[in-house]
């Protein structure tokens, strides 16, 4: 059996390989078999292993899609009368603050420019100003921009002040090295489906065993999204509370034996070789990235529109998608961008051909790439 290949240039899902499409396809297993059990066993093991924790990590699986992840880890871990600090500055930080304000909890919107990566001295004052903070959040790889923040000294600044640590890395996970001990993390999170290449409906919490313990004592705020009550399933049954996603898990063993095949720095260059070579095809183009590049994780890029109004992003993605690359929409506050990704099981040579089919709708739709300023 062969499958269609699409090379998605989206912020995930992501192009897979056929070997992990294929590892989907298994005889139907009531997932409390022990040999199940023994495959989210050796999973939880080796997501701590990605981003290189010791025995006083764990992780935690969950169905469901990324933004599952943030939300477990707000409302479990907030003790009571504490407050969160989101230290946001995109999109996803945002959707942070968001959750924050579904659950009523007591937070501070550290709200900072979106174009560039957090200030870590902005952090130390405000937690300075505001000593009943517990929690500080952000996001590693604001993937609406393309930014990358300074996790490593913001961490080290929640640290100083006594405050948990937690990092959304689902768009830098298994991409971009993460040493979740000397990146001074506490909790981070991922979905299967960016950096592992894998399928869409499993989640994880890669965090401080030690610290999930003590949340057992703070505020219930849900009943399935609870770090606590899933973790300690886990470790008493060794099933998830409730029903897996059982092929994604199929995929994602698969996906994770790739992963280590390729290995850390291999697949960091790979990802940085397309990164490269989305940059090259588009400065031949003429088209301008609106993040300067040193601030960039080297993952993301939003392209800013060309000012001719025959531009029209939605006949460039249909021309494009057509011919098997899928471009995506912007997400930089109101900026008219859209956004070209360095994720998935891509390689520059993909990226070459997709600069062809870009340069051949620009020119089909009659489009001057050209900004008045
Ligand atoms: C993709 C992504 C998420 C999760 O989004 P879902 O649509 O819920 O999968 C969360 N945070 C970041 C930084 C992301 O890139």
């Amino acid at each position: 059996m062969t499958v269609k290949r699409n090379v998605l240039l989206n912020p995930g899902p992501a192009t897979t390989t056929d070997t992990v499409k294929m590892a989907q396809v298994i005889p139907d297993i009531c997932p409390r078999e022990q040999e199940f059990l023994d495959i989210m066993k050796d999973l939880r093991r080796d997501l701590v292993k990605v981003v290189h924790g010791d025995e006083r990590y764990t992780s935690v699986l969950f169905c469901g899609s990324g933004t599952l992840n943030m939300d477990v880890c707000l409302n479990s871990l907030l003790p009571a009368d504490k407050k969160i600090l989101v230290a946001n500055n995109g999109a996803y930080s945002s959707r942070a603050v968001d959750v924050c304000r579904y659950y009523g909890m007591p937070h501070i919107d550290l709200s900072l420019p979106i174009e560039t990566p957090v200030d870590p001295s902005l952090v130390d004052k405000a937690l300075a100003e505001n000593p009943d903070v517990a929690l500080v959040y952000t996001t590693h790889h604001e993937t609406g921009s393309g930014v990358l923040n300074p996790i490593r000294e913001i961490g080290a600044v929640a640290h100083k002040h006594g405050c948990t640590f937690i990092v959304d890395t689902t768009s830098t996970y298994a991409m971009r090295p993460i040493n979740i001990i000397d990146d001074n993390v506490d909790f981070l999170m991922a979905s299967a489906q960016k950096g592992l290449q894998s399928m869409t409906g499993l989640s994880f919490v890669v965090g401080r065993e030690d610290k999930i313990k003590e949340s057992a004592a703070f505020p219930k705020r849900s009943f399935y999204c609870n770090l606590f009550r899933q973790y300690d399933f886990f470790e008493k049954t060794g099933e998830m509370h409730f029903t897996p996603p059982v092929q994604t898990i199929y995929a994602t063993r698969q996906a994770m034996k790739e992963y280590f095949a390729e290995g850390e720095t291999a697949k960091w260059a790979r990802h940085t070789r397309v990164f490269e070579a989305l940059h090259k095809g588009l400065a031949e183009i003429g088209l301008r990235s609106l993040i300067k590049r040193e601030y960039q994780a080297g993952l993301v890029i939003s392209v800013c529109y060309p000012d001719d109004p025959n531009w029209s992003f939605e006949k460039i993605h249909d021309y494009c998608r057509d011919r098997g690359f899928t471009i995506y929409a912007g997400k930089v506050g109101s900026v008219k961008t859209f956004r070209l990704c360095a994720l998935g099981a891509i390689d520059a040579c993909d990226i070459e051909n997709f600069m062809k089919v870009l340069k051949d709708a620009i020119t089909t739709y009659g489009i001057n790439v050209r900004y008045n300023s």
